[in-house]
């Protein structure tokens, strides 16, 4: 799998939920996903608990406002960094193989939907009517690692359905206005896959 793609679904992750655990090239880690308060907080803890043998090693280059990746690697060591980058390098370290590469990459799990997607600043711009709002909804798709628009709504159980994927949310954005410029909406039609399967079960 490409690296960027990868570093795009964490990115990702890092908006919706407030941890993860992945698998990358067969090494497991848990990650949190902070912002600036949780580090700020973290920090603060550590001061107070502070015994001498904690060293605080390059924490002063975190950047406050890029999200915050704080992982714990199978060794138990733990990383605390703004990049995916470094995570990967990390994972390819331990893993046996020592590829620089990702063979593989797994979502083991994840937890705590954050109440709001704060920090797509596109989704910000379209819920204060400062850019067009869409009449088609688009969303990160974890299963696909991509941007998705659903063009069909599932005429059994309301679900999504004729999705349409994209790279980027800005794509997925673009595309979603260009539809409803032409006068485009989502419609009711035939039943998702999942409801008909269950209907005629
Ligand atoms: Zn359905």
């Amino acid at each position: 799998m490409e690296k960027v793609k990868v570093i795009g679904f964490v990115q990702e992750a890092w908006k919706v939920f407030q941890s993860a655990a992945f698998e990358i090239n067969g090494v497991s880690l848990q990650v949190a996903f902070w912002d600036s308060e949780d580090f700020s907080q973290y920090g603060m803890d550590v001061l107070e608990s502070m015994d001498d043998s904690v060293e605080l090693i390059g924490l002063e280059e975190i950047n406050h406002d890029e999200p915050i990746f704080c992982c714990i690697l199978p060794d138990g060591m733990q990383l605390i960094t703004n990049s995916v980058e470094d995570i990967i390098e990390q994972c390819a370290a331990l893993s046996p193989s020592h590829d620089q590469g990702i063979d593989s990459f797994k979502l083991l799990d994840v937890n705590d939907v954050r109440p709001e997607p704060m920090y797509s600043k596109l989704w910000h711009q379209v819920e204060s009517g400062e850019i067009e709002v869409p009449e088609f909804n688009f969303y990160y798709s974890f299963d696909e690692m991509k941007w998705a628009i659903p063009t069909g709504i599932c005429a059994l159980a309301g679900c999504d359905t004729k999705l349409l994927y994209f790279d980027s949310e800005q794509e997925a954005y673009d595309h979603a206005v260009k539809l409803t410029q032409d006068g485009q909406e989502p419609k009711i039609g035939e039943p998702c896959a999942a409801c008909s399967a269950e209907y005629y079960d």
